[in-house]
């Protein structure tokens, strides 16, 4: 990654900084002073999002990759004023929604304009008919629920990071939240889209319940990161306040017992809204906090809906159908205790990323059920001569599951550190592709999954990489994410 680049050189008539004096003129120009920032203590913050060597980078009091700008667009207009000028001069723009993805897709890594899109925070109206609501990118996750529970309804979409998120960045990323067995991702609540493309054109996505109208743009641009588009705003479903919720606890002996049971609910209509399995270690790290069992693996369910009638009559169904496959009921008390803690946990990761010596990461990964407790196995032996690891599987689908794999490495020498993450990463991504599994299920790629995606995507990466090279042939958009290299 590079350092206070912006924009690229390459245009021979103008120098690097006297762009930069003429990008702060324009974009001051354009946006108001007040909604353009340069200072570098400012843009400290848009060097890095939550990828977890960057952490590394901040104890040492490395900084680098500082854009050169930061703006704060309010209107579509206005970003694609933006866009289009930034085009003609050949600068960077990165969108930027809260800066809490964990793949450095926000990285400036050649410098250039961020777009800071939470001042694009209207919701623009819910529609009570057709279950809809239309919003603007910049809204914080917290917002928008608020908003909608107000209104007598929910998005469902529950990431642990709903404090620190935005629409458009879970939009750009393909985001999961923790009840996604009932709601769905996001890719699968999303009706429509408006935006600009890297000519600064503006384009809106028709607002039906389906279509067959050719390949469905909308779910080109759902992952895209910003790399092919800026997101400005989403018509999105929405479903009506759960009026029962039924949580609680379940242990099961060892995983396989534990997943078996989770496939099974999945394809026999008994579908709960939130499904997670611990492993053994997972279970013990959480037992206190979770009122775990003392051994084996918790197993946290919880069905919700609008139907109390319904929603009884399916967990009653549900939890019968765990104890006939060996699953020991735990009571209330787990389910009601996740719930409640259930974004507390991410956050704690804070205390141990202060900790000299030691670096906490995240791998989460997508696999048919088949081949689901082979790759888990693989990967925890494997991370585990490395270091601490454990999984839970926390998204679950008919045909498979998510496997999410917590691991923690130690050592006081920051470069080794550094190579012992790697080599987690690594034997991860390279177990699913091995597999055939799929190296992310909601996380997304940036800049530190893009080899291995072009290994997952094949002629599908070179597909990807034409389009990106006729829509956006300078690379203004987000450059060298996705494993986006060439350019016209
Ligand atoms: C504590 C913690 C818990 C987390 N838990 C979850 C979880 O449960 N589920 C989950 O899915 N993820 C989770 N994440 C990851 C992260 O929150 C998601 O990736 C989230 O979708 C990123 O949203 P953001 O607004 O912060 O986007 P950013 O980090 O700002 O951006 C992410 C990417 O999207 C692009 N982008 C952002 N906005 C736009 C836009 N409007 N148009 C085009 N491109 C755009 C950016 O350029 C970048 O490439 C977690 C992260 C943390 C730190």
């Amino acid at each position: 990654m590079r350092g206070q680049e912006c924009p690229r050189p390459e245009d021979k008539d103008m120098s690097t900084d006297n762009k930069i004096v003429k990008a702060l003129e324009w974009l001051g120009n354009l946006l108001g002073k007040n909604r353009v920032i340069s200072d570098q203590a400012s843009l400290v913050i848009y060097s890095r999002d939550i990828f977890m060597p960057g952490y590394l980078d901040l104890r040492e009091g490395k900084i680098q990759n500082l854009p050169a700008a930061a703006c704060f667009p309010e209107t579509v207009e206005e970003v694609a004023k933006v866009i289009s000028r930034a085009r003609e001069n050949r600068i960077p723009v990165i969108a930027y929604g809260a800066g809490s993805g964990v793949l450095g897709g926000t990285i400036p890594v050649t410098g250039g304009i961020m777009l800071d899109l939470k001042r694009m925070r209207e919701i623009r109206s819910v529609n009570k008919i057709a279950h809809t609501v239309e919003v603007e990118a910049g809204v914080m996750g917290e917002d928008l629920e608020r908003h909608l529970i107000r209104e007598g309804f929910t998005l469902g979409h529950f990431p642990s990071s709903i404090y620190c998120s935005t629409v458009g960045g879970w939009l750009s990323t393909r985001s999961a939240g923790q009840l996604s067995a009932k709601y769905g991702k996001i890719e699968d609540l999303v009706i429509s889209l408006e935006g600009v493309l890297a000519d600064g054109s503006v384009f809106h996505t028709r607002n039906t319940p389906r279509s067959a109208t050719g390949p469905d743009l909308d779910q080109i641009l759902v992952g895209s990161e910003g790399t092919l588009a800026i997101i400005t705003a989403a018509v999105l479903a929405i479903s009506p306040l759960p009026a029962k919720k039924i949580y609680r606890g379940f242990a099961f002996n060892d995983v396989p017992s534990g997943l078996e049971a989770m496939r099974v609910l999945l394809q026999k209509e008994l579908v709960p809204a939130a499904l997670r399995l611990y492993d053994p270690i997972d279970t013990g790290f959480n037992q206190a906090k979770l009122s775990g069992p003392d051994s084996g693996c918790l197993l946290v369910i919880g069905y919700e809906g609008a139907n109390d009638e319904l929603t009884e009559l399916k967990s009653k169904l549900g939890f019968a159908r765990l104890l006939e496959m060996g699953a020991t009921d735990l009571g209330e008390a787990p389910g009601l205790k996740w719930l409640e803690h259930r974004y507390a946990v991410s956050y704690n990761r804070s205390k141990i990323m202060a900790s000299p010596g030691a670096l906490l990461d995240t791998i989460e990964v997508s696999v048919i059920w088949r081949d689901a407790l082979e790759l888990y196995q693989k990967v925890a032996a494997a991370v585990s001569k490395l270091g601490l690891v454990m999984a839970h599987f926390s998204h679950a689908w008919r045909e498979g599951v998510c496997i999410y794999f917590s691991f923690l490495v130690n050592d006081p020498d920051p470069e080794k550190l550094r190579q012992k993450h790697l080599e987690a990463w690594k034997t991860a991504m390279e177990a699913c592709l091995e597999i055939g599994a799929s190296i992310s299920h909601h996380h997304g790629i940036g800049l530190h999954r893009a080899e291995w995606l072009k290994k997952e995507l094949g002629v599908g990466h070179e597909i990807l990489q034409k389009l990106k090279n006729e829509i956006d042939p300078h690379h203004i958009l987000n450059p060298e994410k996705l494993g986006f290299g060439e350019k016209a």
